[in-house]
């Protein structure tokens, strides 16, 4: 299994970097996963999941949750506002928070549970048509939004389009992040990991390099 291999170079990636193994949460990207994987890599001791729908994530999570104790998962694909009651009630932390109307649909939420899962303000940092986040230039007031609805919010996350170099990426990720005051940087995936933590990232989110490839995405 791949989880062993990864966390020795998220070590080796950290050290290189002057920064501490524990300082870079890996989170191991669960979706579209058979089951009897996911299982494996819980019995090897990981804990911290990621899925990027609401649906599949409701579909298997519970049966996994009675079985293992402290599983923390992270919501890493688009939230639609009509899933965001269920997301809250199911997820430690969601990385996509990208738009105001989902900021406010989280806040109400927040003020009626009186809880909320840390959040991530997605950056589409390559400024692509398809992909989710806010633009790098609406990130500032973006972010202050948020933080004015009260909202948990603990750092910023991006996509690097793949035809980029990431690096390019995570350094204006980092950017953002400390011109805005925020610590968690959530980047880096299976081929850039170790780029990503070269340039501080908090989480990094590792599926096919743990599990294998994904039959379907
Ligand atoms: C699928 C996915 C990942 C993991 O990708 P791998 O290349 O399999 O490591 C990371 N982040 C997001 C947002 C994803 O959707």
């Amino acid at each position: 299994m791949g989880l062993t291999d990864i966390q020795s170079r998220i070590e080796t990636a950290a050290t290189a970097a002057g920064r501490k193994p524990e300082d870079v949460t890996l989170i191991a990207v669960s979706k579209v996963q058979p089951p009897e994987r996911v299982a494996a890599v819980l019995e090897a001791g990981q804990r911290v999941f990621g899925e990027n729908r609401v649906q599949e994530a409701a579909g298997r999570w519970p049966d996994f949750q009675a079985r293992f104790s402290g599983i923390k998962l992270h919501l890493i694909g688009p939230l639609q506002t009509n899933k965001a009651r269920q997301a809250v009630e199911m997820f430690d932390v969601i990385h996509t928070l990208d738009r105001p109307k989902l900021a406010e649909t989280l806040a109400r939420l927040a003020d009626e549970r009186g809880s909320c899962p840390d959040l991530f303000v997605q950056i589409n940092t390559g400024a692509e048509a398809q992909k989710a986040g806010v633009l790098p230039e609406d990130a500032d007031g973006f972010i202050a939004q948020v933080r004015a609805l009260g909202l948990p919010l603990v750092g910023v996350m991006c996509i690097p389009p793949v035809e980029d170099a990431p690096s390019l990426h995570f350094a204006l990720l980092a950017k953002i992040a400390a011109r805005n005051g925020l610590t968690g940087l959530s980047m880096g995936m299976s081929a850039d990991f170790e780029s990503a933590i070269a340039f501080g990232a908090t989480h990094v989110r590792v599926g096919s390099a743990i599990f294998g490839e994904r039959a379907y995405d």
